[in-house]
């Protein structure tokens, strides 16, 4: 994991572009690009790869050079669920990283390759100094006149028409070449080989048929793009470098499990619109950055109903619960039961909704590769028991018993969940965690469950 720059001379400097906008600017046009990017293009319903992503991404987003850090900006790394080998980032940090590009890598290289370059693009503010230069965005106003422009726009064609894309896409071969550059320098300083980054460049070109396709219409390949990072890449040593890596490979054959993802066109022209996370970070914002207590209220008596997960799903909860997170995964939970450790949202107490994507036709095979999931990144949780015969809003459902090692508070806590498969596949699932020795939230979860009601 070692980066020992070789020379530094010989490492190409790299300088910013004139900007008239403020770090501040480039932070909230990336926000509001982002609500954009989500409300158009659907979320991958995968945590256990999401995190993965995430992993991968704060590791090079760590190893920027300190004179392209910006405090404001905060890095993090979403899935959507499309099959272009794409990529996308926007000014202040999110990145978007499509489905069709982790299964395209050959390696987790290579996939750190696209991010990298990526993150080069948002660390060298290269949205805003190209909006700079233009004309036609001589205002911040104007800018972000364009991104709201989209909402019941045309729908049309590939992301390079989408208009939050005026951010990102169509740099300059120059602007391509200092991304290149500064990909590789990344890569190196986070313990990856540089030279994946030009290997990706080959994969996308001969994966999308020589045409080069989405990535490189959108990252236009400035003259001998290979050799140039390769070039570089002779003046960055890396000791021992990720290349491969066994989570990689199992986040690939996990997704390549999962029904055939929709193109960006065929999901911009379906024109349907997805709800948008409640989240800065692929966390609920609604999680302080501490960790819980786990000292809590008994459930009250009184229960309120709740309209979850886009409308589908109805709950009743205790009224002393409150609701963090929106779409894709919700929670309800005490105070004192939900805080954030190690960057992690940890619950010591509540109940979790939300759907998990499967392979699977079965419920018990799509249960066990869901629980596998879960338990996969975690040493300390464990299945407890076997299935059992439920009902979940009515349909049929399994009900198994897991144990783990609360990461917050060390305490043992139990978990139960139940499983139930919607008409397109997917699982909804409820979770149940409290700890151990509480056995006063089984009632509560109990009525939980059995309040359920799902309209799709
Ligand atoms: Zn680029």
């Amino acid at each position: 994991m070692l980066a020992l720059p070789l020379s530094l001379v010989a490492q190409t400097q790299i300088k910013y572009h004139s900007n008239k906008f403020s770090v501040q600017d480039d932070v909230k046009l990336g926000r509001q690009a982002a609500q954009e990017a989500e409300r158009q293009f659907p979320l991958l319903r995968d945590e256990n790869a999401r995190a993965y992503v995430e992993r991968v991404g704060q590791r090079l987003a760590a190893a920027i050079p300190s004179e392209f850090q910006h405090s404001e900006f905060q890095y993090y790394f979403k899935i959507i669920n499309a099959s272009d080998i794409n990529a996308f980032a926007l000014p202040g940090g999110p990145m978007y990283v499509n489905r069709g590009m982790i299964e395209a890598a050959r390696t987790e290289g290579e996939m750190a390759g696209v991010m990298a370059h990526e993150l080069s693009h948002v660390a060298l503010r290269h949205g805003t100094a190209q909006a700079t230069k233009s004309q036609k965005y001589s205002t911040l106003a104007a800018i972000a006149g364009i991104a709201g422009a989209v909402v019941g726009g045309p729908g049309v064609g590939q992301l390079a028409q989408a208009p939050f894309a005026v951010y990102l896409l169509k740099f300059s071969r120059e602007y391509e070449t200092e991304a290149d550059v500064l990909g590789a320098q990344i890569m190196a300083r986070a313990g990856y080989d540089p030279r994946d980054l030009a290997n990706m460049f080959q994969t996308i070109e001969r994966q999308s048929g020589g045409g080069g396709g989405g990535f490189l219409s959108d990252h236009p390949s400035p003259k001998d793009r290979y050799a140039r990072i390769n070039r570089e890449a002779q003046y960055l040593r890396v000791t021992n470098p990720t290349r491969e890596s066994a989570e990689f490979a199992r986040v690939q054959s996990r997704l390549r499990g999962y029904q055939q993802a929709p193109t960006m066109a065929q999901i911009q022209r379906s024109g349907q619109r997805y709800p948008v996370e409640n989240t800065g970070g692929g966390r609920s914002d609604d999680v302080a950055n501490n960790p819980p207590s786990g000292r809590v209220e008994y459930p009250a008596a009184r229960f309120q109903n709740y309209q979850i997960l886009n409308g589908d799903v109805q709950v009743s909860v205790p009224i002393n619960w409150r609701q963090i997170g929106e779409s894709g995964s919700v929670w309800f939970a005490p105070e004192g039961a939900y805080g954030e450790y190690n960057g992690q949202a940890v619950f010591t107490h509540g109940v979790n909704f939300g759907y998990a994507q499967s392979s699977q036709q079965n419920l018990q095979r799509a249960t066990d590769e869901f629980v596998r999931s879960l338990t996969q990144g975690n040493n300390n949780l464990r299945t407890n028991s076997g299935y059992q015969r439920t009902t979940l809003g009515g349909r049929n459902a399994l009900w198994t018993s897991l144990v783990n090692t609360n990461e917050a508070t060390g305490r043992a806590e139990n978990i139960r969940l139940i499983t139930t498969q919607l008409r397109n596949g997917e699982l909804f699932y409820m979770i149940a965690v409290a700890p151990q020795n509480e056995r006063n939230f089984d009632n509560a979860f109990q009525s939980v469950s059995n309040s359920v009601r799902i309209n799709n």
